[in-house]
């Protein structure tokens, strides 16, 4: 099948990747001509693991390419996938204008029927405004062209995107015309073949189960964020407390990890984006509104624990931090805890040297070069002559280090794990301070 795709950012690169891989004819659009440039020459933007080899094959074998022209995107594709970004807005609503800059853009050229795929996470009643942007470029034009708008929200992981694309644990298509539920339905059968994982349900069900599942997602992390706590309040040991609650099937062992808060380009914006639809309706969402605050606070924590740690004197200390990335197996620093910490630290007077195994040349994007960070070769030299070490990022690189090095190396022999990724006796036996999220520290 023929497929457009407009964004080739995180999502719309793995769509197309995938789409293609199975044999479909992809072209991907995007705005950036410096991204299409980059991906023409065989080139990849972004990082995540298998993307590369991925494209070079299909790029090869002549089922993906890239251009950014829209009205060959129209041109191209029954299916005109929107995989563009939805960032927030000052009030923190979803911010529509570059979702509906592409619909406006397939009314402009499309002269026979289309179905416009929402990938883009969008407030309910989005399908409706795509709609209504297409017919008003239509009529502009004076032509009335047959189209369909069906959201089809994507719920893959960055860092294993590609396993959750082609092996999804299911497939939200939202329509209210069967005859094109069943073309996305075929559109999908290569991914869909162990059983059926294709749910096909309202408009409106399917932008608001994408909402949900992120609220959901971010709702865990913030209350193991605010037992934890608890937890160093009453003197227990969250972690204890986490495997003890974990055993219940009804709760179960995932994504009850307790840290430094959760970043990305989805849970905050996303959280945010559903508490003000529920705000703009009428109803106050007390519980989506507490998720967001706890995470602000938890983001903060760690600097906290610093700045008391040294008593609030931070002036001309230097400070190594492991990790950068919101999380392991990805460049994105969007939102990254990693950020509020540097910012912090600087603004204290304080010193980074940082290291971080993918997410270096996105740093120095969103940085530029400062004297006050240096991002270090290896993570064992981020900690020349550094005072102490922070740990944001749950790389398996970081996990287990030589502690007796790491004790010759930092100037006041202490570590703080944001990511609880150590065990503190075997820190303590080093002859290190730890201190970490929701358990005693030791000092
Ligand atoms: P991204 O910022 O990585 O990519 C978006 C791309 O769209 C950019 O390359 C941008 O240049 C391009 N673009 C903007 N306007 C365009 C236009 N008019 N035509 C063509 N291209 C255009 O964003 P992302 O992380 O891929 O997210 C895209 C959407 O998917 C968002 O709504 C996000 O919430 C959602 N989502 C993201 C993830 C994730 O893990 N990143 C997961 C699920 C859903």
């Amino acid at each position: 099948m023929d497929v457009t795709i407009f964004g080739s950012g995180y999502v719309g690169l793995v769509t197309g990747v995938c789409l293609a891989e199975v044999g479909n004819r992809v072209l991907c659009i995007d705005v950036d001509p410096a991204k299409i440039a980059l991906l023409n020459s065989g080139g990849v933007p972004i990082y995540e693991p298998g993307l590369d080899e991925l494209i070079k094959q299909n790029r090869e074998a002549g089922r993906l390419t890239f251009s950014t022209d829209p009205e060959e995107g129209v041109r191209h594709g029954l299916f005109q996938f929107i995989a563009v970004g939805t960032p927030p807005d000052e009030d923190g609503s979803a911010d529509l204008q570059y979702v509906l800059a592409v619909a406006r853009s397939i009314g402009e050229h499309m002269d026979s029927y289309r179905i416009l795929v929402n990938k883009s996470t969008v407030p309910v009643g989005t399908a409706d405004k795509v709609a209504a942007a297409v017919r008003e470029a239509q009529s502009a034009r004076d032509v009335a062209v047959e189209f369909d708008v069906v959201s089809n929200p994507e719920f893959l992981k960055e860092g294993a995107a590609i396993d959750d694309f082609m092996r999804p644990d299911r497939i939200i298509v939202g329509t209210d015309n069967p005859r094109t539920g069943e073309l996305l339905r075929a559109l999908y059968a290569p991914f869909n073949r162990n059983h059926d994982r294709v749910m096909v349900m309202d408009v409106r069900s399917a932008e608001l189960t994408k909402y949900a599942a992120n609220a959901m997602l971010a709702t865990k992390i913030s209350f193991m964020n605010e037992l934890s706590n608890i937890a160093e309040a009453v003197g227990a040991d969250i972690e204890k407390v986490r495997v003890g609650i974990g055993s219940d099937p009804r709760i179960g062992y995932q994504f009850i990890y307790p840290g430094c808060g959760y970043g990305g380009s989805c849970f905050p914006k996303d959280v945010r984006a559903l508490e003000r639809t529920a705000r703009s309706l009428g109803y106050d969402p007390e519980l989506l509104h507490a998720v967001e605050a706890v995470n602000f606070r938890q983001k903060d924590l760690l600097f906290k624990k610093i700045s008391e740690y040294f008593k609030g004197d931070l002036a001309g200390r230097t400070i190594a931090v492991w990790g950068l990335s919101f999380k392991p197996n990805t460049d994105d620093m969007r939102e990254a805890s990693s950020r509020v910490l540097i910012e912090s630290l600087w603004a204290a007077g304080a010193k980074v040297r940082a290291f971080d195994p993918v997410a270096m040349p996105e740093t120095n994007r969103i940085y530029g070069e400062r004297t006050d960070m240096v991002l270090a070769d290896d993570a064992m030299s981020a900690l020349d002559g550094a005072d102490a070490l922070a740990v944001l990022t749950e790389w398996s690189q970081f996990r287990s280090p030589d502690f007796r090095t790491i004790k010759d190396k930092l100037k006041a022999g202490v570590i703080f794990d944001g990511r609880n990724i150590f065990d503190p006796g075997q820190i303590s036996a080093a002859g290190l301070h730890y201190v970490s999220i929701g358990r005693a520290p030791v000092l």
